[in-house]
């Protein structure tokens, strides 16, 4: 039996778990066992309006406390996060159903993000201009917005919503986080551990829920930004629904990344990294690579190698050990990712390693079982090449030239993340100066940026300007104020209707 079984996920908002009663409630599955675990409560508009409120009274007081204060709270909360990692990370493969090494892998990288805001002090010095004019000093300063949301999906239930907060808190902001409803319980043992950080009530709130809970928040008019991670259609939601109500908004969507391997790569790096970018998390990545761009006459070869690495993946609940992809989040994405690799082989792939029949027996014979599949002969007209698939099946497409990998990469609607596989210095200092993509990986699958450096995709990939964390994150969560000051034995210039110059 699972230790979270008959769980009940609530609302966490002013420092606590939320009381109220709960109208509507989802349930939380095992993806391994396919049963339920838990509930969840689903926000309404009350429970919306209750969290904003208390992120709305806590704002004051947090926007005045020192940087200090803010950065050692932090630290405190990095502390924390470490000591409770592990338990962080079978949490969330409990409900999410990623091996627990790959879980604490997300813990790690959320991580990060907040000992990029330890550093808060630093990153919010403003300009400043001495003698602008006579004894006239110029000044800029960083302010916080007020209260902020993040609403996040359910592949990263602790590192997305970390690329957010940790940044928008230590500037200085109050916080609404709606995460995902698949895999909620992370998000409330992080608010757990902000508490016990120090950081103040209010500060930091969770409400569950669906559409009417984001919609909540998108309307709302104390709420004055959303950071948002998903899927590319309700990126392109939120985006135009926030920025109708006056918010700031950054809406980071969907992807398909390709990774291209020219004739000089070495095959065997290439192969373990197709591999690994392919199947880790079971595909349910956003950084996954799910189109292998083989460029001729390497086609053959590689595929040989990567069939002989993915016929040793073992496929298995995410607590054991031994395995190295556990199932996928439902039943029905299970399915709809199963959908694409028939119609591939309906349309006309062939399909190299097919993960259709992969059972994992006993308890877990319900589980949301897909094994590797690699589809060959992929085309661009394909479904399986159109759709962003989010499950571990990887297409591979042949071309004859660089220059039609780069026209594959340039046509399609996402810009998210990609890699080119080479020993040519030249070919990948030309591929990362012409593609169209936000994040590109050299000989490097999944180039996940670090925290310091900012996380987003172009095209369809992203609505907005501003990445997630790193001085971009800095900058979404702050307005400048620009201050122009005379003190002390003012010159006494007399009336001038004319525009200020300096002088
Ligand atoms: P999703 O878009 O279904 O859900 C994301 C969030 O939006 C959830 O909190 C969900 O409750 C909410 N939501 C869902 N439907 C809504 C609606 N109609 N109105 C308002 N809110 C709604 O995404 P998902 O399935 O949880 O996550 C997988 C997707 O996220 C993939 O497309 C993946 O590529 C993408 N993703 C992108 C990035 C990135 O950085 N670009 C990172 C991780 C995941």
């Amino acid at each position: 039996m699972n230790s979270t079984e008959g769980k009940h996920v609530r609302h966490w908002i002013n420092g606590k778990p939320y009381d109220g009663p709960a109208a509507r409630r989802g349930d939380i599955h095992d993806p391994a066992t396919g049963r339920p675990s838990g509930t969840v409560d689903f926000a309404s508009q009350t429970e919306v309006d209750a969290a904003v409120a208390a992120a709305k009274a806590a704002f004051p007081a947090w926007r005045d406390a020192s940087l200090a204060k803010r950065a050692s709270v932090l630290f405190r909360f990095r502390e924390l996060l470490t000591a409770h990692r592990d338990e962080l990370a079978e949490l969330i493969s409990s409900e999410h159903g990623k091996v627990v090494s790959d879980a604490a892998g997300e813990v790690a990288r959320g991580l990060e993000v907040v000992e990029f805001a330890c550093g808060i002090p630093h990153l919010l010095k403003g300009g400043f201009s001495e003698n602008v004019s006579t004894r006239v000093d110029a000044y800029s300063i960083l302010q916080p917005l007020g209260v902020v949301a993040g609403v996040t999906p359910f592949n990263f239930p602790a590192m997305v919503p970390m690329w957010m907060f940790p940044v928008a808190i230590a500037c200085g902001n109050t916080f609404v986080l709606k995460p995902s409803e698949k895999d909620p319980s992370a998000a409330v043992r992080l608010a757990e551990l902000w508490a016990e950080a120090g950081l103040p009530d209010g500060v930091f709130n969770v409400v569950h829920g669906d559409k009417v809970a984001v919609d909540g928040l998108l309307e709302h008019p104390d709420v004055k930004a959303v950071s948002f991670v998903g899927s590319t259609p309700i990126a392109r939601y939120i985006y135009e629904s926030a920025a109708r109500h006056g918010k700031r908004v950054q809406a980071l969507g969907g992807a398909k990344n390709h990774m291209v391997v020219l004739p000089d790569a070495d095959l065997d790096l290439a192969a373990d990294a197709a591999v690994s970018a392919g199947f880790g998390s079971a595909g349910e990545r956003c950084m996954a690579i799910s189109v292998l761009v083989a460029v001729d006459p390497v086609g053959d070869a590689l595929l040989d190698k990567i069939a002989e690495r993915v016929a040793r993946l073992r496929v298995g609940p995410g607590h054991d050990p031994a395995s190295d992809m556990g199932p996928l989040v439902t039943r029905q994405h299970r399915d709809k990712v199963a959908s694409y690799i028939d119609s591939g082989l309906a349309q006309g792939a062939t399909v190299a390693v097919d993960g259709r029949e992969v059972r994992v027996d006993g308890e877990y014979a319900d589980g949301y079982w897909l094994g590797p599949t690699v589809l060959d002969h992929v085309t661009p007209e394909m479904d399986a090449y159109t759709d962003e698939i989010f499950g571990p099946v990887l297409s591979v497409v042949r071309v004859s030239s660089y220059d039609e990998a780069m026209k594959l990469i340039s046509d399609n609607p996402y810009g998210n993340g990609t890699a080119i596989f080479t020993n040519d210095g030249g070919a990948a200092r030309r591929f990362q100066n012409e593609v169209e993509v936000g994040m590109v990986g050299i000989n490097v699958p999944i180039p996940v940026p670090m925290a310091y450096y900012s996380f987003g995709g172009w095209k369809a990939s992203l609505f907005g300007d501003s990445h997630a964390h790193g001085m971009e994150g800095v900058h979404f969560y702050t307005r400048t104020k620009a201050v122009t000051a005379r003190w002390l034995d003012p010159s006494h210039g007399g009336v001038n209707l004319g525009f200020p110059t300096n002088g």
